[in-house]
């Protein structure tokens, strides 16, 4: 042992010493994974050498082959995972074995129920990385050189996961990383060849450079200084056929690089040959991240260029609206010192965006096909950012709008099951339009007056209330050919559904009514943009219909919550001519009670398109007035 200096004691950060605490307790039916861990980030530290080095190729010293080795000790009870990568400065130790960096974790950890079995499935959103270690170690000893320094710059982190690690400096000869895990006992059973063997090839197979291991010598005739045989196949996943390669495979590469503990639901890997060369691999999570809605939360690929890892979250490859999705992209055109801005622009990564978006969407197009229920499990995770796509992708709108999922009035369930697809191929006769209604919630939408008419004529209308519906809709102007209405804008016109005669009906009612609609307009006035006689109201009295470019009240709650001036609109008060208090007013004498009838219909319309009135007392008191008049 060298000597130590500059030895130091201090704690861990709040929220590390809560994940260490969650972990080790949630984590215990899995605990192999903490080999997969500590390799995977040996493999990016490699990764990052290999970057670092190609500007200054001085890093790799005398040592340019890179490798993980995994030594074990029954006796000690110890085992031991080298990488000759990047490796870490005392500053960095501290930094990364210290702390979490990841945006979003305080919030993370503080959603966390303290409910175990709950906690440990949201864990595998987190992914545990480093920690993982104590799961089965009850001390951890991490020797590290950072390339460049010299070898008396060492560090050498120390910590039983409890709440606090020590660091000092020491002497390392050799670049890189040597983590050793004293077991806990209990756990002695993975100092053993055959098992450690077991776990690489089971989870780190697909690593892109040889972890190796002693060399197993049965009988007497053992050497004395180890030697080193690779256990996996040591090339990288996405350079290898597709035929060749396990599903296990994919499952397994995709957790290293999305730092993920659950498996995905679905892969893409293609190679492309010909004007541009490139290889990609993208992956649909099987969960949403927690930081999927954090501003700076992770997106993009993972960029290589020749196979040389270049960058993370390498996020010009793919639009916005697809950020949830993870994966690969080796590419042969793009120079191994392309950075960040270099990325932002030009031809080559621009055809590479376009053609990954289409394989993309090609993806999730099968994945619903092929598997629904995973679909829509994926529907739940992520189909809001996805909505996003019609507005920022106006070239795929149709392909993104047959990826849509929304609730129906086809479909009691209330969930957002069916697709535009699906729709069309039940459309009535002669018609030609997709209907649907925004609302805030699923419960006050499926009951509004606004569907009367079309639950009268067996019409289906899809019942959107997600927040960013409206919007959405807005970028949505049509599918298969056929135009979108919102059923509770404008005079509805029900085209070929209304037979010639009932549109003879309607307008001989409306000629009939014309006197009770101009006492409306008198008694309404300021308040409307119109008063007419409707034909699509079956049980209700009245409804208030929008204006065609009218904002619809989930885009005055976005503006309103923006801070921005909601621009006034007046909604059309349309009655129902057959309807029995219409009567009752038609054939009212009294002009206050027509009006306080009057008053409490248009009310009463608003409340079930989903408004706050303007002045509820007033209602309750015309209202009760009613009542009493009944009662007397
Ligand atoms: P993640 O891998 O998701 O970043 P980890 O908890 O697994 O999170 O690791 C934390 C950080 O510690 C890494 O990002 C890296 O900076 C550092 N680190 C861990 N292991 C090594 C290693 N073998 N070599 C160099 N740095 C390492
Ligand atoms: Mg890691």
């Amino acid at each position: 042992m060298t000597t130590e200096t500059r030895k130091e004691t201090l704690g861990f950060q709040a929220e590390v010493k809560q994940l260490l605490q969650l972990m080790i307790h949630s984590l215990y039916s899995n605990k192999e994974i903490f080999l997969r861990e500590l390799v995977s980030n040996a493999a990016d530290a490699a990764d990052k050498l290999r970057f670092e080095a190609l500007k200054d190729p001085k890093l790799l010293e005398e040592d340019p082959s890179l490798r993980i080795r995994i030594g074990f000790d029954a006796d000690a009870r110890t085992i031991t995972i080298d990488d000759n990568g990047i490796g870490m400065s005392r500053d960095e130790a501290v930094a990364h074995l210290g702390t979490i960096a990841k945006s979003g974790t305080g919030e993370f950890l503080r959603a966390l129920s303290g409910d175990q079995k709950k906690d440990a499935n949201l864990i595998g959103q987190f992914g545990v990385g480093f920690y993982s270690a104590f799961i089965v170690a009850d001390r951890v000893d991490v020797f590290s050189r950072r390339a460049g320094l010299p070898a008396s710059e060492g560090v050498h982190w120390s910590s039983a996961g409890e709440g606090d690690f020590e660091v000092a400096t020491v002497d390392k000869a050799e670049r890189g990383t040597r983590i050793v895990l004293h077991l806990k006992e209990g756990e002695e059973g993975f100092a053993d060849g055959w098992k450690l063997r077991g776990i690489i090839k089971k989870y780190s197979d697909h690593v892109g450079l040889p972890i190796e291991m002693p060399k197993e010598h049965h009988g007497e005739d053992k050497p004395a200084a180890a030697e080193w045989e690779a256990v996996n196949k040591a090339s990288a996943l996405w350079t290898r056929p597709r035929a060749e390669i396990k599903d296990e495979e994919y499952t397994e590469f995709y957790k290293h690089i999305a730092h993920d503990f659950t498996d995905p639901v679905a892969w893409s890997h293609n190679k492309v040959e010909g004007k541009l060369e490139y290889t990609s691999l993208l992956y649909v999570p099987g969960r949403a991240p927690f930081d999927l809605y954090h501003r700076d939360g992770a997106k993009g690929l993972k960029l290589y260029v020749q196979r040389v890892f270049i960058m993370d979250q390498a996020e010009q490859f793919l639009p916005l609206y697809l950020r949830f999705l993870r994966g690969v992209v080796d590419s042969s055109d793009l120079s191994l010192n392309v950075s960040r801005e270099i990325l932002q622009s030009g031809p080559v990564v621009d055809s590479m965006r376009s053609a990954l978006t289409k394989r993309a969407l090609d993806m999730l197009e099968k994945l619903a096909k092929d598997k629904p229920e995973d679909y829509k499990a994926f529907w739940t995770n992520f189909g809001q950012v996805l909505k996003e796509g019609p507005a920022e992708d106006y070239g795929n709108r149709e392909k993104i709008a047959g990826l849509l999922r929304f609730a129906s009035t086809h479909d009691a369930s209330g969930e957002p099951s069916v697709a535009l697809a699906d729709y069309v191929a039940r459309m009535k006769e002669g018609q030609d339009r997709i209907y649907y209604l925004t609302g805030d919630a699923y419960v006050q939408v499926k009951d509004s007056p606004h569907l009367e008419i079309f639950r009268k004529k067996g019409i289906e209308v899809l019942l959107l209330t997600d927040r960013i519906d409206e919007w959405m809709m807005g970028y949505l102007s049509e599918f298969d050919g056929k135009s979108f209405a919102d059923v509770a804008r404008g005079d509805l016109d029900l085209g070929a559904l209304d037979s010639e005669d009932e549109k003879k009906a309607h307008e001989e009612t409306a000629k009939a009514k014309e006197a009770l609609v101009e006492r409306l307009k008198t008694v309404l006035g300021l308040d409307v943009a119109d008063v007419r006689v409707s034909h699509r109201l079956t049980d209700s009295p009245a409804i208030l219909a929008m204006g065609q470019g009218d904002l619809g009240v989930q885009m005055r709650q976005l503006l309103e919550a923006s801070g921005q001036q909601v621009p006034e609109s007046k909604p059309v008060f349309e009655f129902n001519p057959d309807h029995p208090l219409i009567a009752r007013l038609d054939a009212e004498g009294d002009a206050n009670r027509f009006n306080s009838l009057t008053r409490v219909l248009f009310d009463q319309a608003a409340l079930a398109a989903g408004e706050s009135l303007k002045d509820p007392a007033g209602y309750v008191k015309r209202l009760n007035a009613l009542l009493l008049e009944l009662s007397a």
